[in-house]
This record gives structure tokens, C-alpha cells and sequence, in this order.
């Protein structure tokens, strides 16, 4: 018998592109922008994260070359053995001052500082309560944990509060898991109503504020800023890789919660500290964010701007076309126009891509409903924006008639 052990793969990728969801990498080229190029056409950026246009700015560029030229390119070992520079020090620094947290603690990726924080922080005869849109990263941090995880309808702090009566009792440590800004739909947590219940019910709260630091917020802390929850006990996570353009995850929160995380998050531990490079970038953004904060301003206005056309847009074009497109509810710059299939989904942006724009469409199992999801810049033009909605229509119209 030759039986190929690797033989369910072809059928498994079958599955796949029969239910439109099979994936493939495309090349962004040139430097980050709202502008880059697709395959050598310049294509409007509706695609990235990087919210505030940092990921080609000048000054994040300078300081990862000096920082290669004064340290070299790799951080040759994990943190606690020869991986620490002094400017791992300096952005964790930045980093609790932007969030007005004892400390922080810089992890090699968002998903990692998940990954290492929530293994960290409940075990075996803990209970975990999570949003059942949270980020993958939270998802498998949970399982990671061994501890029992419940999942909650998203948002909702009614059937949070009764899972909390009926399970929180019959275990020793309670977490709560909550993106802050959910990444596929836009929308915020109802965090201080999540704060009062893990008061009550003797909680941790961690918020993964990836989508919100540097956006979010009257200085660009975050969705915990801009609820007033500031200096509230809460296990702040994040990235470096959104809107502060560069690489590498964070954990802010109290001292005794980082001393602890240094010594037992095992993604911290055994992997191999932040290159000097994306540190030096990093640092350099969180200073622009405090520094600069008309950059925030110009990102929510485009957002305002973006919203006030696409909320008519949308309805004219389900009235006068055969599909039904629908702005969902959103309080960041992660807009998301919902569509009827992922096959309707994928070739509304098949020709968008031929119109010169890059709105990337998203489907299950990703998310529940097909949808283009547009993330907006600070850097976007009032032209690129109008683009935009033109080449919509006119994309809309085609499939209409065609
Ligand atoms: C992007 C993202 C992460 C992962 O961050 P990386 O630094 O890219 O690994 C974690 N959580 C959420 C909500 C995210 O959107």
C-alpha cells in the first residue's frame, strides 16, 4: 500500500474554492501609502492599517536606519538573555506614558503579546469570557491557557452578566476578553459597562486596543481614553504594527502585572526581542502620536467625510441596483459595506482593483457576512475619497447591467 498521508490536502483546497474562499497573497509595491502601486498600477489604498500614513514616513524611516546602523539588523537573543537594547526600554517607556500606565511591556507581535498574555494570566481552574468577534490572537490565547472559555454574543453585557452569575463561583481567576475596536466590523466594546462587571464580579479585564492606540482617544491612547477609563485597573494589549507603522506588540498596565508578564509569558520569553529597527521605528510613531495630534484630526475627518457620502450612496445603489449594499454601524476608521455572497463581494472588488482602488473584500469564514472593508488614513486626500465613491457607483452599475 503507497496511502498518502498528505493526500487530504488537494480535497481540503477543493472545499475551499468551491465555497469562493479560497486566498492568495498579492505584492503591494513602492513605499507605504495612500497611494501604492498593484501588479505596477497605482491603486488607491484602501487595504492597510496604517491609520495615521506613518508606515512610509520619513522620520520612522531615519530612525530605523540609524537604529540598524547602531545596533545592526537583529536583536541576536530573546530579552532576558542578549536581546535587550536600551531602546526596548525607551519605547516601553513611551509607551506606559501614551497610555498613563505604570509600565509596558514590548512583545515581538501583537498576536504574541496575546498568545503570552492570556497563557500568562489564568490557567486549568480559570474561566475566560470572550467576545465572539474577538481577534484570533485572543481566541487562541485562550485555548492556549487550558482554562474554560465561554464565549458571549458580541457586545453583550446582558448575557456576559448571566454567564458571570451562573459560572464566575466555580473558579479561582475570571478574565474577560475584549477587542477594543472590533477589527472586521468597526465597532467599539461597551467598555465601561465591561469594567463594572469585572468589579463586580472580582475579573481581570483585558482589552486589545490593536485598531485603537494612536487613533482613538483625545491624545491616541486608545478606546480606554476615549471612554475615561484611564488609570482604570484593565491589561491593556496592542500592536505597533497599526497605526504606530511599524512591527511588534505591547502590554501596558500596572508594574506588578509587567514584572509578572516578564517572567512568565512564555512569548515573551523564549522568543527573540523586537529588532532595533522596528523598535526605533515604533518609538519614533508614538512620539509623532503625541506630538502631532492634527494627524488624528485629519484621520476623523476623512472618516466623517467618507461616512456622510457612503450612508446615501449605499441606499441609492441597493434602490437602483439588484444588490443590496449596506454601510455597517461603525465608530472608527474601519468602515465596512456590507454584500449580498462572497462571490457578489469579490467581484465588486475585482472592479474596484480595475478602477485604480484597493478595498480589500472580506469574507467568511473571516466574518459571518461578505463585505469590502475600507480603512481610512490621515493621509487620504478629499479627491482620493471622492474616488472612491465614484468608482463605487460605477462598479455597481456595471454588475447591474452586466
Ligand atoms: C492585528 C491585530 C492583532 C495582531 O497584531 P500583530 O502585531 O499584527 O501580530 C491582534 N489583535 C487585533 C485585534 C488585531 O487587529
Amino acid at each position: 500500500m503507497t496511502a498518502n498521508p498528505y493526500a487530504w490536502l488537494e480535497s481540503a483546497l477543493t472545499t475551499i474554492h468551491r465555497a469562493d474562499w479560497y486566498r492568495s497573497v498579492q505584492a503591494i509595491e513602492g513605499r507605504s501609502g495612500a497611494v501604492v502601486q498593484i501588479a505596477g498600477q497605482p491603486v488607491l489604498n484602501f487595504g492597510s492599517n496604517d491609520y495615521l500614513g506613518l508606515a512610509g514616513d520619513d522620520r520612522l524611516i531615519q530612525a530605523a536606519l540609524a537604529a540598524t546602523q547602531a545596533y545592526g539588523t537583529g536583536s541576536t537573543g530573546s530579552r532576558l538573555v542578549s536581546g535587550q537594547r536600551a531602546l526596548h526600554e525607551q519605547l516601553e517607556q513611551a509607551i506606559a506614558s501614551l497610555k498613563q500606565t505604570e509600565a509596558a511591556l514590548v512583545f515581538s507581535s501583537g498576536y504574541l503579546a496575546n498568545l503570552g498574555t492570556v497563557s500568562a494570566l489564568v490557567g486549568k481552574r480559570d474561566l475566560i469570557l470572550s467576545d465572539q468577534y474577538n481577534h484570533s490572537s485572543l481566541k487562541q490565547g485562550a485555548v492556549l491557557s487550558g482554562a474554560t472559555v465561554l464565549n458571549y454574543a458580541h457586545c453583550d453585557v446582558v448575557q456576559l452578566q448571566q454567564l458571570l452569575e451562573q459560572h464566575r463561583e466555580r473558579h479561582r481567576r475570571c478574565l474577560l476578553l475584549t477587542d477594543s475596536v472590533f477589527s472586521m466590523d468597526g465597532d467599539l466594546c461597551p467598555l465601561p459597562e465591561l469594567l463594572a462587571l469585572a468589579e463586580t464580579f472580582d475579573a481581570m479585564l483585558l482589552v486589545d486596543e490593536a485598531h485603537a492606540t494612536g487613533v482613538l482617544g483625545t491624545t491616541g491612547a486608545g478606546c480606554v481614553e476615549h471612554f475615561g477609563c484611564t488609570g482604570r485597573a484593565i491589561v491593556q494589549v496592542g500592536t505597533l504594527s497599526k497605526a504606530l507603522g511599524s512591527l511588534g506588540g505591547y502590554v501596558a498596565g500596572s508594574a506588578t502585572l509587567i514584572d509578572y508578564l516578564r517572567n512568565r509569558a512564555a512569548g515573551f520569553i523564549y522568543t527573540t526581542g523586537l529588532s532595533p529597527a522596528d523598535t526605533a521605528a515604533a518609538l519614533a510613531a508614538v512620539t509623532i502620536v503625541q506630538q502631532d495630534p492634527d494627524r488624528r484630526a485629519q484621520l476623523w475627518q476623512n472618516v466623517t467625510q467618507l461616512k456622510q457620502a457612503l450612508q446615501p450612496l449605499s441606499q441609492q445603489l441597493t434602490a437602483t441596483t439588484d444588490t443590496a449594499i449596506t454601510l455597517l454601524p461603525s465608530e472608527s476608521p474601519i468602515l465596512c459595506l456590507q454584500v449580498g455572497s462572497p462571490a457578489i463581494v469579490l467581484h465588486l472588488g475585482t472592479l474596484l482593483r480595475q478602477a485604480g482602488i484597493f478595498a480589500p473584500a472580506i469574507r467568511p469564514p473571516t466574518v459571518p457576512t461578505s463585505r469590502l472593508r475600507l480603512t481610512l488614513m490621515a493621509t487620504h486626500e478629499c479627491k482620493h475619497l471622492q474616488q472612491f465613491t465614484t468608482a463605487l457607483s460605477q462598479a455597481m452599475q456595471v454588475r447591474w447591467d452586466g
